[in-house]
């Protein structure tokens, strides 16, 4: 039967690299099939839902509104993704787990995934250490500092949320390395789970 899925969410911890390995992916299908792939990004759409209605006004402080603002904003995201990925291919660019001051949050919550009906979830990974290092040169962003070893056990965790959307909605999981100095080979791999 051919798959009539058309959403790939990619995941991975912050500063792994998904938007760099994304953006390298879609070129390439550009390139290659002359495909144009939509990219959606839950951060960014619960960012503009909140400062719309004037909780916050920097992307970073997102995940330090209380908790129930962010799975009231996160619902409204859900839906407008579901929404705007009904007809064009689409990545799905976001989170598995926020860590908030009360634990973490769940990015892809049941009600988020099954209304997305992803057909992959794409988890990116890399060595703790190079994460540490990204984190901190990159300065278009304001990430939370973390300990490598803490950067391990988010890693981990990330592999369990993704499961449990392959769970819930019969996505497959595919686990993607963004090796230092080679997005171009991360991104291969996305590309061919996009074109699949
Ligand atoms: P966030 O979840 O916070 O949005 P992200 O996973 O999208 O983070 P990026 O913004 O893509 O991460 O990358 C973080 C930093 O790491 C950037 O400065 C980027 O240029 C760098 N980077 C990404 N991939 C690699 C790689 N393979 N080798 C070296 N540097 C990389
Ligand atoms: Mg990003």
């Amino acid at each position: 039967m051919a798959e009539d899925r058309k959403v790939v969410i990619v995941t991975g911890i912050p500063g792994v690299g998904k938007t760099t390995v994304i953006n390298t992916a879609v070129q390439m299908v550009r390139d290659e099939h002359n495909e144009e792939i939509l990219i959606l990004n839950i951060g960014t759409e619960m960012f503009e839902i909140a400062s719309e209605r004037g909780l916050i006004k920097d992307r970073d402080e997102l995940r330090k509104m209380t908790t129930a603002k962010q799975r009231e904003v996160q619902r409204l995201a859900g839906e407008a993704i579901a929404q705007k990925a009904k007809t064009a291919r689409v990545i799905v660019d976001t989170h598995t787990l926020i860590q908030t001051k009360n634990g973490f949050l769940i990015g892809l919550p049941e009600w988020v995934s099954n209304a997305i009906q992803p057909k992959t979830v794409v988890l990116v990974e890399a060595d703790p250490e190079k994460i540490a290092g990204r984190r901190t040169t990159d300065e278009t962003r304001t990430r939370d500092a973390q300990l490598t070893d803490e950067i391990d056990t988010h890693q981990r965790m990330c592999r369990a949320a993704a499961v449990s959307v392959g769970t819930i909605t019969g996505a497959t999981v595919r686990i993607i390395k963004n090796r230092e100095g080679k997005v171009e080979e991360a991104a291969s791999e996305l590309a061919s789970t996009l074109m699949e």
